[in-house]
């Protein structure tokens, strides 16, 4: 029977059939095979959810509270098993770091091409805005992060990709370096669109112009998968082997 309050969960808000549930079979316990992952059809008796939260950016993506009061669905509604539940989830964990980065990367090189434009088309003192040296040297720092954060997006994916090279990629070891990649990319993704919008002025906050949508949604996936303080204390517990965190 699953009792329990969840809030946030993507993909809720009144939009999801079938929800994907982490729970426990043993309140309480820390043992990992009772650590479950359970599937539950949204129309099931004593499962109700609010509407979509109004955050600040990923619209599409609907978010909201889900109450399971006494729900019971078959026991082979459980993904994989004792054990093997958290490990798959580990994996997941894994993978959804990866693909954030990638959403990340791909809100920053739009910014870029925002920004490039921008920047072509504006002139300060007779001259576009790119051949001034403040300017350029902002530009140069948002096109090598947007470098880097590929690079670091490529060998997360290369990481997944070549368990036979990296290990399992549900591993402390792999699960933590995407976390770290992660919340790498989502600081840089944070610091180019501010750097942007610094230029572009108040037509960085328009609407209109993209930058300031981008900004809201990198600040969103920043939050999700724990978030970046989550993400620095599993980095901290990994590489230094925190005791107490
Ligand atoms: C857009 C979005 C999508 C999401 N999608 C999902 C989803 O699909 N599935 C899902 O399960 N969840 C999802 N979440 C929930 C998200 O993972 C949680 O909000 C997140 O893990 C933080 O948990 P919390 O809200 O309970 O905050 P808390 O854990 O209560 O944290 C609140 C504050 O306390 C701090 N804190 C917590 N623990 C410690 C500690 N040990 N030491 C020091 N400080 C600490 C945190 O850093 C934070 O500042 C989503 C959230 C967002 C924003």
């Amino acid at each position: 029977m699953i009792n329990g309050h969840k809030l946030w969960p993507t993909n809720s808000g009144g939009v999801a059939d079938l929800f994907g549930v982490v729970c426990t079979t043993k309140a309480g316990s820390t043992d990992l095979d009772d650590f479950a992952f359970i599937f539950v059809p949204a129309k099931t008796r004593g499962c109700t959810q609010s509407g979509p939260y109004q955050k600040a950016g990923m619209a599409a993506d609907k978010n909201g509270d889900i109450w399971f009061e006494n729900v019971r669905v078959p026991v082979w509604y459980r993904a994989h098993g004792p054990g093997e539940d958290f490990k798959y989830f580990k994996e997941m964990v894994s993978w959804g770091n990866m693909l954030s980065v990638a959403f990340c990367t791909g809100a920053m090189l739009n910014a870029y091409e925002l920004l490039s434009d921008f920047c072509t088309r504006t002139s300060f003192r007779g001259k576009p805005l790119k051949e001034n040296d403040d300017i350029a040297g902002v530009l140069a720092d948002v096109a090598r992060d947007i470098e880097v954060t590929r690079i670091v997006g490529y060998q997360a994916a290369r990481m997944l990709d070549r368990p036979d090279l990296y290990g399992d990629s549900w591993s402390d070891e792999i699960v933590t370096k995407c976390r770290a990649y992660k919340y790498f990319a989502c600081d840089k993704a944070i610091e180019v669109l501010e750097n942007a919008m610094n230029i572009m002025g108040p037509h960085g906050s328009d609407r209109v112009e993209d930058i300031e949508k981008h900004w809201r949604d990198v600040k969103i996936i920043q939050l999700w998968l724990g978030g970046k303080q989550l993400g620095q204390m599993e980095v901290a517990r990994w590489y230094y082997d925190c005791k107490t965190l």
